[in-house]
């Protein structure tokens, strides 16, 4: 006897079992029984999930000479016909190769002659979606009216190229994609039956590859078997799909979440020298930072098919996989797989992308609580005379901070950047979040930055943020109180704090210019705020009587007339 591949020797041939579509198999059994069978089908869904078996299950049932109910026996001489495919009151043809106007003509003859041996003649097409127009159209005229003894089933992978008026006519039915825990269960079972030993997991490679397709699968599952001989193995498997480099992805992988730069030439050296494409590496990684992401934080297995090994190489590496890092490292990815389609220099986009991904910690420079301070922004007064603030907010930092378990940047420039900046700054409180906004904003939005360093904080707290742009930084203010700048930022505050943190850009009134400094003045006795203590030097003070000669300066006649003839300001007045 000649070999029967496993998907036609295993096809189903009852209702029963059809997988995974109990919903249309019991519907078609009902209109059986109750005679109100309709004289047009079309089955739709994903391809290798049932649907011809089912409409040939359907014709044996209409057609079978001893049913048990709506059950085809599998024994008559109809049943064994149809299942052997040499029926002739069943015509089963291909709608990709018989597309055209001619054979639908050829059709509707065959049509017109009543059933030979048995009550219904069913016509299956498949992949109906190929037909042509004029096909279609010739189709139309015999659904519109056709003889009582004539069934249709019709089925594609893509009902959206069907015309609407065959849709119409049909009674329709979408098939799902098969379970994995159905698959896995065929599957066994087929095993057991053909006497074949295995690996589960081999399994789970087998059902993964197949992506619901009982066809698929067992076509592969023949493969593996002609293989390995009677001995099902995941080595095997791996080998036969091909996946025999998952070590690759899988090293570098925890390479990255390690931090592990020093390996990482070596592995990508070998995805070189295997030609392994750097697109498909690039998914690879995104899939594992996923999975990552659902057992670490969803505690969920991210897929059911997942193999003993995989759960164990995830285990491993959970110490290394906080939130911040898979979110950093899931957009990283993201946008590595868009510059590598238009980049003639892969290699290169995919080394700098991977390095970049294996060094987060001293990329989002993060503060030690020590360092805090250090890294604040530059905020400069109006007449660059030197004001140190300290403001000790009493509100708590979120404890949702994502990034805080990246440790902080030792980039030494950075370092001695803050340090030039340090005497002008004034320091927002450490618990609160704008430091780490302005981290990341330095991280990803020059611009960005360069606009926030004008800004004063109000508040910096992760449900409410408030900064204040001095009055001549309109530009700023504007740009990024509701310009194109404001999503960015509103994106990176969302980043620090996880959630929907509320964010008020403000700008200082000119006269507020002079309350201030009026505060300023009084400080000593009335402090402005209970939680603010503003500490203020020397010349401060002499600033500010400046700024009053340059007032009462501006309101002289012939300054006035001066200032509008030359186009000139007032910049500043000495006393001598
Ligand atoms: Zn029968």
């Amino acid at each position: 006897m000649s070999y029967l591949a496993l998907a036609r020797k295993y096809r189903p041939q009852t209702f029963s079992e059809v997988l995974s579509q109990d919903f249309i198999t019991s519907t078609l059994q009902n209109a059986i029984t109750l005679g109100r069978v309709s004289h047009a089908y079309l089955f739709t869904g994903p391809r290798g999930v049932g649907k011809t078996s089912t409409a040939r299950i359907f014709a044996k049932a209409l057609n079978c000479l001893s049913p048990d109910g709506a059950s085809p026996c599998g024994e008559c001489e109809n049943c064994v016909s149809i299942t052997n495919g040499t029926s002739l009151d069943v015509i089963e043809i291909d709608g990709a190769s018989n597309r055209g106007v001619e054979e639908i003509r050829s059709l509707r003859e065959a049509v017109k002659f009543v059933p030979v041996k048995s009550k219904y003649k069913v016509i299956i097409v498949d992949e109906v979606h190929m037909l042509t127009e004029q096909a279609f159209n010739a189709l139309l005229k015999t659904l519109e009216e056709p003889p009582e003894y004539v069934i249709f089933i019709f089925a594609t992978t893509d009902q959206h190229k069907i015309p609407v008026t065959i849709l119409s006519r049909c009674q329709r039915y979408e098939f799902k994609k098969i379970s994995y825990s159905q698959m896995l269960e065929n599957l066994e079972n087929i095993l057991k039956i053909e006497n074949i030993s295995y690996e589960k997991d081999a399994l789970n490679y087998i059902i993964r590859n197949s992506d619901g397709c009982m066809r698929d699968g067992l076509s592969l599952l023949d493969q593996v078997i002609a293989y390995s001989g009677g001995n099902i193995k995941i080595e095997d498997t791996l080998y036969l799909l091909g996946i025999t480099d998952n070590y690759l992805s899988n090293d570098l992988f925890s390479a990255i979440l390690k931090e592990d730069v020093k390996s990482l030439p070596d592995i990508i050296s070998q995805i070189d020298e295997k030609g392994i494409d750097y697109k498909y590496m690039t998914e690879c990684l995104i899939e594992h930072t996923r999975n990552m992401l659902f057992i670490t934080f969803a505690e969920k297995s991210p897929r059911s098919d997942i193999t003993e090994q995989e759960r164990e190489y995830y285990n491993n590496l959970q110490p290394y996989g906080d939130k911040g890092r898979l979110y950093s490292l899931f957009q990283i990815l993201q946008k590595l797989i868009n510059d590598l389609k238009y980049s003639d220099f892969a290699r290169y986009v995919f080394e700098f992308a991977v390095f970049k991904s294996a060094s987060l910690s001293s990329i989002i420079p993060l503060l030690d609580k020590e360092n805090t301070v250090k890294a604040a922004p530059v905020i400069k007064t109006e007449n660059k005379s030197i004001v140190k603030e300290e403001v000790k907010s009493e509100v708590k930092s979120s404890e949702e901070n994502i990034y805080e378990n990246i440790k902080p940047a030792e980039n030494i420039k950075e370092k001695e950047e803050v340090k030039q900046k340090e005497e002008s700054i004034s320091t927002p409180d450490e618990n609160g979040i704008w430091v780490r906004v302005m981290n990341m904003v330095s991280a990803k939005d020059m611009m960005l930055y360069g606009f926030l360093q004008h800004a004063k904080i109000v508040k910096d707290t992760s449900d409410h943020l408030i900064i204040k742009f001095p009055s001549d930084r309109q530009f700023q203010y504007k740009n990024i109180k509701n310009g194109r700048l404001r999503d960015s930022f509103e994106h990176i505050v969302g980043n620090i704090t996880g959630k929907d943190t509320k964010i008020d850009v403000e700008i200082e009134k000119d006269s507020e210019y002079e309350k201030k400094n009026e505060i300023v003045e009084n400080e000593s006795s009335k402090p402005k705020q209970q939680e603010q203590k503003q500490t203020v030097k020397k010349n401060q003070i002499a600033t500010y009587a400046s700024h009053k000669l340059k007032e009462e300066y501006k309101d002289d006649k012939f300054i006035q007339a001066s200032m509008k003839e030359l186009g000139a300001e007032i910049i500043n007045v000495e006393k001598k």
